[in-house]
């Protein structure tokens, strides 16, 4: 077990069963600041089979412009948000670092969707920064922006 995640009131826990992310990032879409309180989510990308998360969860799906649909899900309880699921990308799985157990250590190597972050935004100069979505992990080894391809998270 590399992870542990547990949202605020302990209905809803997790393990992950990898030793690193396929990538950590920050994400500033507007869905994502309607979910943070005006703020950016921070999230752990993870193979799905390595998630096993157990207890019950609410979720609210949205379209995304590119036609997949993304599902976020929550505690039902206490309103901790555990993950993120897009259609497009059933294969992975987006926990937010918040859900995960101190001490993951895990840092954001990637910060997307800034063209949407407040002029009061403080986006972490060491990390790579793109104005939108680039495309997924693993997707493509040159991380290029996909403009036509909006997809938050
Ligand atoms: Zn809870
Ligand atoms: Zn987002």
């Amino acid at each position: 077990m590399a992870f542990t995640g547990r949202c605020a009131c302990g209905a809803v826990t997790a393990t992950i069963t990898v030793p690193a992310p396929v990538t950590v990032r920050q994400c500033w879409c507007r869905q994502c600041q309607q979910a943070a309180a005006g703020g950016c989510t921070n999230n752990a990308v993870f193979p799905a089979e390595a998630v096993e998360v157990r207890g019950p969860l609410g979720s609210f799906s949205y379209g995304a412009p590119s036609g997949n649909t993304l599902t976020q899900f929550f505690c039902p309880e206490c309103g901790t948000g555990v993950m993120a699921q897009s259609s497009g990308r059933m294969h992975l799985r987006t926990l937010r670092l918040g859900f995960l157990d101190s001490g993951h250590g895990l840092v954001p190597e990637m910060v997307i969707w800034t063209d949407e972050a407040p002029p009061w935004a403080q986006v972490d100069q060491r990390a790579q920064s793109y104005a939108g979505q680039p495309l997924a992990p693993g997707q493509n080894s040159s991380l290029e922006i996909a403009p036509d391809r909006p997809d938050p998270q």
